[in-house]
């Protein structure tokens, strides 16, 4: 009987254990998401070209209108300068 019980402890936390792994929620599994020391701002900031999050250290920020942006890369910035179309007139 106990054996029973054993085994469905066991059960259970394997079961806890791939509920964790297969919720990408805000819960970090184990040590997975371990903050360095040095990088305050871990928030992910957003590419207004692509999309992509990334850390905004990684990024190429840019000062476009008055407002700083950040990009993933400068082929994202490069890209948005493009698609902005500054209407200089003809
Ligand atoms: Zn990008």
């Amino acid at each position: 009987m106990a054996r029973i019980l054993l085994i469905l402890l066991l059960l259970f936390i394997g079961y806890r254990i791939f509920k964790r792994f297969s919720s990408p929620g805000k819960q970090v599994p184990f040590g997975w998401g371990d903050r360095r020391e040095g990088t305050g701002d871990a928030e992910l900031v957003q590419d207004p070209q692509c999309g992509t999050y990334f850390l905004p250290g990684s990024g190429v920020s840019a000062r476009i209108d008055g407002r700083k942006l950040t990009f993933c890369s400068e082929q994202c910035r490069d890209d948005y300068l493009k698609n902005r179309s500054p209407s200089k007139g003809p």
